[in-house]
């Protein structure tokens, strides 16, 4: 069996499965967030009752993180219901924005969007959050409401995401019945030569299969290539393998992810026993791709899909009106030291924005030091404007004073996962996907700039 049916045999309880089978498979943890969580909530009291309790408090966490810092009073709401909830149901985990159980949550647009607005237990972007905090063991089985769930495939575990329909069901049950998936193989072999970084690794194979062409399949990446990258470069290519259409993306289990996972169960408190998944000798593939990563090039993704993927080099013509890094995909300690290398003593060109995926990367960034100056001052001395109230931002659009948001018919180089027409704002602008390398230097130059020209 391939990691994936390997997973999904054991939390069926089955000895063996194989793609396209139906199955019962038992959650480890279901997660939501403010825009999902309110509906699955609906959905779980309409079915189970009113005074229903959920099927396990302590493996269901809430995380807001995407309409969080706006003067929308629904979206504000939103965070109170998950609140309520929380409270009614004793759910162990919730990274709430506030620290008054009993509060309310409400964004003061007088103090502006670059000053911190949220309390200690906020976590900001659910997927970087998750194993942040401890939530994601390898061998287990994760659903959440959101597509980019799939990104805790880089700790071993199958995870993916659901609808609010399913997510109420699995809030009453535990459970959930999945067709098993068929799995593509991706053998990566060599390193990653200065300038490339894994957000090409995974728009370079999106570009080859098509932003559809791994549909309800699960995406396997092994190899030399993938035992050399960090947890951050496996969580960026996991995290778009929905981007194909991927149910989940899924690694190996190494010493790297032991040592992350082990590290942030014990800091945060969280269950510690789980058990990774080998792979079989005789695991049996859909499809197979080898891909060298000594010889990719830095990738910018073109509007409107994630597989219109050309070099940057083709593209050095085109100019741009603003730059963003941030996400789930590009929002990491390490995503920002790729682009603060390149920045570092230069002045972007065009408007320039940035935001932390969590706080926890806001404060690495704001520690940080390189000689005198951190991290964060080395970006808003080159110009970029870094807000500290991490989440989701931009990255999909949100109400109209969202920090970032293309208002009008912008062209934006971004470090996000997703570039569908509106996805960032404004519906007729359109946004263009690559690393934070590329992004650094395109925001110097103003129009897409191949960051190897960037770099000693
Ligand atoms: S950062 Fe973007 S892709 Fe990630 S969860 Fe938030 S909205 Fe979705």
């Amino acid at each position: 069996m391939t990691l994936t049916e390997k997973i999904l045999a054991r939390a069926a309880g089955k000895r063996q499965v194989q793609a396209g089978d139906n199955i019962w498979v038992n959650a480890d943890v279901l997660m939501t967030h403010d825009v999902c969580g309110p509906g699955t909530i609906g959905v779980f009291k309409r079915e189970f009752g009113a005074q229903a309790k959920v099927w396990d408090p302590e493996r269901i966490v809430i995380i807001p993180d995407h309409y969080i810092f706006t003067a929308d009073s629904k979206s504000n709401r939103n965070v109170d219901i998950l609140r309520d909830f929380v409270r009614e149901q004793g759910i162990a985990h919730f990274y709430d924005v506030i620290d008054s159980p009993n509060g309310t949550w409400k964004f003061d647009a007088a103090k502006g969007q670059f000053v911190r607005q949220y309390g200690s237990h906020y976590a900001g972007v659910c997927h970087s959050a998750l194993p942040q905090k401890g939530h994601t063991r390898p061998g287990e089985v994760l659903f959440g409401t959101d597509s980019h769930t799939c990104t805790a495939g880089a700790f071993n575990q199958f995870a993916t995401g659901i609808g609010n329909t399913d997510a109420g069901f699995v809030m009453g049950t535990g459970k959930l019945l999945i067709k098993v998936p068929e799995t593509m193989h991706f053998r990566l072999e060599g390193r990653l030569r200065p300038g490339v970084m894994s957000k090409d690794i995974i728009l370079h194979i999106i570009g080859e299969i098509g932003f559809d062409g791994a549909t309800y399949r699960a995406m396997q990446f092994d190899g030399p290539g993938a035992a050399s990258l960090s947890m951050d470069d496996r969580m960026t290519i996991a995290n778009m393998a929905i981007e194909a259409g991927g149910k989940n993306g899924i690694f190996e289990f190494d010493a790297k992810t032991e040592e992350y996972v082990n590290y942030r169960t014990r800091l945060n408190g969280t269950r510690g026993a789980y058990e990774p998944v080998a792979p079989d000798p005789d695991q049996k593939f859909m499809t197979e791709h080898v891909v060298d990563l000594d010889r990719l090039e830095p990738l910018v993704a073109c509007h409107p899909d994630p597989g219109q993927r050309k070099t940057a080099r083709e593209l050095e013509q085109l100019k741009l009106d603003r730059a963003y890094i941030g996400s789930c995909t590009g929002g990491k300690t390490s995503d920002f030291i790729e682009f603060a290398r390149i920045v570092r003593g230069r002045r972007v060109a065009i408007d320039t924005f940035g935001v932390p995926a969590t706080p926890e990367i806001a404060r690495d960034l704001q520690t940080t030091y390189w000689g005198a100056k951190t991290i964060w001052q080395v970006l808003v001395d080159a110009g970029v404007q870094m807000t500290e109230n991490a989440g989701c931002a931009a990255c999909l659009g949100g109400p109209v004073d969202t920090f970032g948001r293309m208002n009008t018919p912008l062209k934006c180089i971004s470090a996000t996962n997703r570039n569908f027409p509106g996805r960032m704002g404004h519906k007729e602008s359109q946004v263009f996907l690559a690393s934070p390398a590329t992004v650094a230097a395109s925001a110097l130059a103003g129009k897409v700039a191949d960051p190897r020209d960037y770099i000693n």
